[in-house]
């Protein structure tokens, strides 16, 4: 028996479902996931030694490839100085350095541990700041499981607060306003009601959490303009375009100057650093200078740091961009042309080292229309690229991820493997 199947079975007598978060069991594929033993370049293996090409990146930070020589070499040498201190070190000035310099709209930065935890600090802050506590966010859009974030709201409905999970009482998302992705009248609409009442509005700017869902520049001007008319504060959440959709990420691509950013998988280069950082006044508000109390014991972990800070110092590399956004667009056109070959409605795009693919006939721009993606297709395309050992994000609604050592040859394995993929869900399919 696959050695996969025997320790997804032994795994779930000990941890819930077998996984330590919820999208890697496979659940909407089916199937055994893969447990991976090492990765290399743009390699994952698994224990039975079966080489994957790897699209997923742990879900976004590994954007130099697995086990790169200079930030294992910088992981290393932080090691050998101490696990943690509790205290201060010259890694988290360097990297709050850095992140200004990369960034132009942060003036101050706070490192946390996970995205989520950025996402409830920032939305704290903001309530902090401005004394208000509605919050806006979007369909579709994830922030992290921090409870008031955990709504995805009804389709087309201006909703309050439905928590869309177990355990999250009404009352935390009471307060939580969910409005329609790309929908900037909708927008303008509640901030003429009640802009005065709304502590701020959260989004991620290319949505990759529903697919991959670019927002266009008309949303988000829109919540710029509505937001700083009523006070309210911005937050774009960059956990997963901040280095990866551009060097400055998705906010130097529209050129929108949020209040609050957040930052998270590049950032930590695969190990647990997120931030959330932006306008001095706003920021000041922190603990210990402010009323808002926000902490961590692992803050700053100066191993994890140390990890994030060389693979910030990589990616500024010239032409680094230029060259992973071309592999991206190769592999999606690539994917394009091999859909069409077969005959099967699809349809993908990229931006950086970013990129979405859908069982549907154009690029989705909302939150319906990926729901409109099929699932059975893809249920059979997935499965079809993982024999032909090729991992892609085992769900219809994660945006896929390419590292800059996904080269032309491995660019093209992909695509011989697509082409057999395809070809499966035609004769499966019709
Ligand atoms: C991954 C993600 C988060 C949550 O980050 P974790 O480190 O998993 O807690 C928040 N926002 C966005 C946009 C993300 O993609």
């Amino acid at each position: 028996m696959d050695q996969n199947e025997v320790l997804f079975d032994r795994a779930q007598e000990s941890i819930p479902g077998g996984v330590n978060s919820p999208v890697r069991a496979f659940r909407s594929v089916g199937g055994a996931p893969r447990f991976i033993e090492k990765a290399l370049g743009p390699h994952m293996f698994d224990i039975e030694g079966k080489r994957y090409i790897d699209y997923i990146g742990s879900w976004g930070p590994m954007i130099l490839g697995h086990n790169n020589p200079k930030v294992i070499e910088a992981v290393k040498h932080a090691v050998d100085n101490g696990l943690s201190f509790g205290a201060p070190t010259k890694a988290e000035v360097l990297i709050a350095e850095e992140i200004k310099k990369l960034i132009p709209t942060i003036e101050e930065v706070r490192l946390v541990s996970s995205g989520t935890e950025a996402g409830m600090s920032a939305i704290r802050l903001a309530r902090g700041y401005t004394g208000r506590n509605k919050i806006v966010k979007f369909e579709g859009c994830y922030h992290g499981h921090s409870d008031s974030l955990l709504v995805k709201g009804g389709s087309g409905q201006l909703t309050f607060g439905t928590p869309s999970s177990a355990g999250v009482p009404e009352a935390v998302t009471n307060d939580t306003i969910v409005l329609e992705y790309n929908n900037p009248q909708m927008i303008r609409e509640l901030f003429d009601k009640q802009g005065d009442e709304i502590a701020c509005v959260i989004v991620e700017a290319v949505a990759g959490n529903m697919n991959m869902v670019p927002a266009t520049q008309e949303f988000l001007n829109a919540m710029r303009e509505e937001t700083a008319k009523h006070g309210a504060v911005l937050i774009v959440d960059e956990v997963m375009t901040g280095f990866r959709v551009a060097l400055g990420g998705a906010q130097s691509v529209y050129g929108i100057d949020p209040d609050i950013t957040m930052f998270g998988k590049v950032i930590g280069g695969g190990m647990p650093v997120a931030a959330f950082g932006g306008k001095r006044d706003i920021m000041n508000c922190v603990a210990p200078l402010g009323a808002v109390y926000q902490a961590g014991t692992l803050s700053g972990n100066p191993v994890a740091v140390a990890c994030g800070l060389a693979t910030l110092e990589e990616i500024k590399a010239p032409d680094f961009y230029k060259r992973l956004s071309a592999q991206a667009a190769k592999l999606v056109r690539g994917l394009g042309e091999a859909a069409k070959k077969h005959g099967v409605q699809f349809s993908a795009q990229s931006m950086g080292g970013m990129f979405g693919i859908y069982f549907r006939g154009s690029c989705p721009t909302s939150f319906k229309e990926v729901m409109e993606c099929d699932g059975e297709r893809f249920k059979t395309f997935f499965h079809a690229m993982l024999d032909n050992g090729v991992y892609l994000a085992p769900s219809i609604y994660e945006a896929g991820f390419v590292s800059i050592t996904h080269d032309d040859s491995v660019i093209a394995r992909t695509l011989e493997a697509a082409d057999k993929a395809f070809a499966e869900v035609k004769r499966v399919h019709g």
